[in-house]
């Protein structure tokens, strides 16, 4: 064959619309992210980043457009040219391709740090659970937590705790990560270990979609970076264009906020 090879993006989204009730918060979203790219999300509070994120992997249903990730609708199936929605169970596999890391760490507090890691993989992937602590303990090593593996949640950091649930994230080998804002709810002190660990993954070639307020790392990470101002998207460029020669107005405003 020749010619040039077509790469299908890890995220299509064409056209998303979002309405809660009378509120429209996403208003006609596109965006496509390629393999291995890392975008950075930013904008006001309230502009709709959070929930963008969430209908990338159907935690919330989408009212209009289409999303597509890794060529594959994770909520449903095309029957005949229309839309069925997917029993949860199937839906439930095919969303846990993409993790998502949140602002709360969201781990089970009364769980060791192995257990919360082998959790999904053996209960979701159905891994027989020697295979699911090998790999857990191979994630901890790589967050740099594997002292930690028989500690309980409140024993550890912010930090370590995050690290801990982007260890979690690893285990079910996503495809994608979804990052929101993962380092606001952290003391200043404990953001720089957790940005890190991010920054290995972005080096190691995963596709991420981060939500953040971290400028430097989305100057220093992000391949590209998309701000979104009241749910459109008002600018999306490499960061040194974006930030050092913003087109839009919204975006010099929201640069001069914050700094
Ligand atoms: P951001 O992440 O940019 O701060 P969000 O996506 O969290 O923005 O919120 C965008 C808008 O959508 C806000 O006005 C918020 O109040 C509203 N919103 C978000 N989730 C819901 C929900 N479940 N029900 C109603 N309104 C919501």
């Amino acid at each position: 064959m020749t010619g040039s090879t077509t790469v299908t993006p890890m995220v299509h989204a064409d056209n998303v619309w979002k309405s809660f009730g009378h509120l429209d918060v996403l208003k006609g979203i596109s965006l496509d992210v390629l393999p291995g790219e890392v975008v950075c999300l930013l904008g006001s509070s309230g502009s709709g980043k959070t929930t963008f994120l969430r209908c990338i992997n159907h935690l919330e249903r989408i009212s209009g457009g289409e999303i597509l990730v890794d060529g594959q609708r994770i909520g449903y199936r095309e029957q005949k040219g229309t839309l069925v929605e997917l029993p949860e169970r199937e839906t439930a596999r095919r969303r846990a391709e993409t993790a998502m890391v949140f602002q709360q760490f969201n781990l089970f507090p009364h769980r060791t740090v192995l257990e919360n890691l082998v959790e999904a993989p053996i209960l979701v992937k159905r891994e027989p659970r020697a295979e699911a602590t090998q790999r857990a303990l191979g994630m901890l090593a790589r967050v740099g937590l594997s002292d930690k593996a028989g500690a309980y949640p409140n024993q550890l950091s912010g930090g370590q705790q995050q690290r801990v649930a982007i260890a979690r994230a690893l285990t079910m080998r996503p495809k994608l990560m979804l990052f929101d804002e993962p380092t606001s709810a952290l003391d200043p002190e404990l953001v720089g270990e957790v940005l890190e660990v991010m920054r290995d993954l972005a080096r190691g070639g995963m596709t991420m979609v981060v939500v953040t307020h971290e400028m430097s790392f989305a100057r220093d990470v992000a391949d590209r970076v998309v701000v979104m101002d009241d749910g459109v998207i008002v600018e999306s460029g490499p960061p040194e264009q974006v930030f050092h020669h913003p087109e839009h107005a919204r975006t010099r405003a929201f640069l001069a906020k914050v700094g």
